[in-house]
């Protein structure tokens, strides 16, 4: 066995692990990233899509958001449609701001090259990581290539994901869940296809939600609420094609390009949240303690706000003030929790529910008309799409 010590020992290489550990090192605080996957794998990923001005802030301040700001794409606005027609809700003129379209691959491709510009140790394909007297003296444990490792640390960051082995370490009687699991999934394909449209489109139409999404001027992202044990092979790019026309207001549809997908894939919509999240010396971060339905382009803006969260604690932590340890759990789930609101709010307006029947269907009509025609609705939307501040 060989032994290694570090301050913080991050447990998972996406997007909340390599953020922290960037923003640690940055401040002078030693971080050892351990991810089970291979890099090919976790960058091979396709995910989120769409960053928040705090998330965009986050990322600059790290020093990986030069990328970003060349290639993403900043939206003023997005679009919300039923019954064939479609409307603006523009965050611009409402709030004064903006969110940037840049796709999750390439925020985590950013960030693996800055933490190889700075030397920062990532471990990947580590097997069988287990965490260690964590309300002791904490320590992690992995195997790579056949051989026994372990890692001494002051901190263990849980950065992974909702099947990561973090939130399982907290004992049954200390952690709280609550779940809601939807009636359905999201088929997603991406195409080497012009947008539909410069900015997002959500639809709500009686057949199930659909929303025209991008990530540049030649790749798209389509969804369609579909059946979540669906098999994928149903679902041909014909048929796909057929029912995405079939959910967006017409004009959108005729004109829209479609071609071969390059991926398609059906996930299914839960909203959870973990409480608390710290136990002893474990913090619980992103996915790890939280999932919410995408509709609300929430999950990767969470997972950075809960790393906002504990990189000031920590750096605090390091300057002799554990205010910050302290209350993470309770300042990092305040948000959550919002967000967690906003995501079940526009899923449920959105998407057609078994239970709907006609007067679910009519009343989501009537909420989407007064959403039209009304500022203050329009203006509770922008401010928690383009994210409440940390
Ligand atoms: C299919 C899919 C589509 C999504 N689409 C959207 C979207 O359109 N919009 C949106 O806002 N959000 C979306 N999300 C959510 C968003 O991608 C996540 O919220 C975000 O990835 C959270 O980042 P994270 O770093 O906390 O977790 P993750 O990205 O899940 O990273 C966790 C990491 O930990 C690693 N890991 C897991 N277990 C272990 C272990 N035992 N040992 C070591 N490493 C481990 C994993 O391999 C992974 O690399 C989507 C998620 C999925 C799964």
């Amino acid at each position: 066995m060989t032994t290694t010590r570090t301050q913080v020992c991050i447990i998972g290489g996406g997007p909340s692990g390599l953020l922290l550990s960037q923003i640690l090192h940055r401040a002078g605080i030693d971080t050892l990233v351990l991810e089970r996957q291979s890099r090919a794998y976790v960058l091979g990923r396709i995910r989120a899509g769409v960053l928040e001005g705090g998330t965009m802030q986050m990322l600059r301040d790290a020093g990986v958001g030069a990328r970003m700001d060349t290639e993403g794409f900043l939206h003023d606005g997005t679009y919300v449609a039923t019954r064939n027609r479609g409307f603006r809700v523009d965050f611009d003129a409402l709030i004064g701001r903006q969110v940037m379209v840049y796709g999750q691959t390439e925020v985590t491709k950013d960030l693996y090259a800055a933490r190889d510009a700075m030397d920062g140790r990532i471990v990947d394909e580590a097997a069988d990581v287990a965490i260690q007297d964590a309300a002791g003296t904490p320590h992690v444990t992995y195997r790579r290539d056949g051989t026994e490792h372990r890692v001494d640390c002051d901190w263990i960051a849980g950065c992974d994901g909702f099947h990561g082995l973090s939130r399982q370490t907290i004992p049954a009687d200390v952690l709280r869940t609550v779940e809601r699991v939807y009636p359905f999934g999201w088929l997603g394909v991406l195409s080497r296809t012009a947008p539909a449209a410069p900015e997002l489109i959500y639809a709500n139409h009686d057949r199930g939600f659909a929303l025209a999404s991008m990530r540049n001027e030649s790749l798209s992202r389509y969804y369609i609420q579909a059946p979540v044990d669906d098999p994928l092979e149903k679902w041909t790019d014909d048929a796909f094609w057929d029912e995405l026309r079939r959910r967006l207001p017409s004009d959108v549809a005729d004109a829209m390009e479609t071609g071969p997908t390059i991926e398609k894939s059906l996930a299914p919509l839960r909203s959870f949240v973990a409480e608390p999240m710290r136990w002893n010396r474990l913090f619980l971060v992103g996915d790890a303690a939280h999932i919410v339905p995408p509709t609300g382009a929430k999950g990767l803006n969470l997972a950075v706000s809960d790393v906002h969260y504990l990189s000031d604690a920590l750096i605090r932590h390091y300057g002799g003030d554990d205010e910050g340890i302290d209350s993470y759990s309770e300042r990092a789930l305040a948000r959550v929790w919002k967000a967690t609101r906003f995501s079940w709010w526009f899923t449920t307006l959105m998407h057609r529910f078994p239970e709907d029947g006609a007067f679910g269907q009519r009343m989501k009509q009537a909420e989407i008309d007064y959403l039209e025609s009304s500022r203050a609705a329009q203006t509770v939307m922008a401010e928690n799409y383009v994210g409440l501040p940390f």
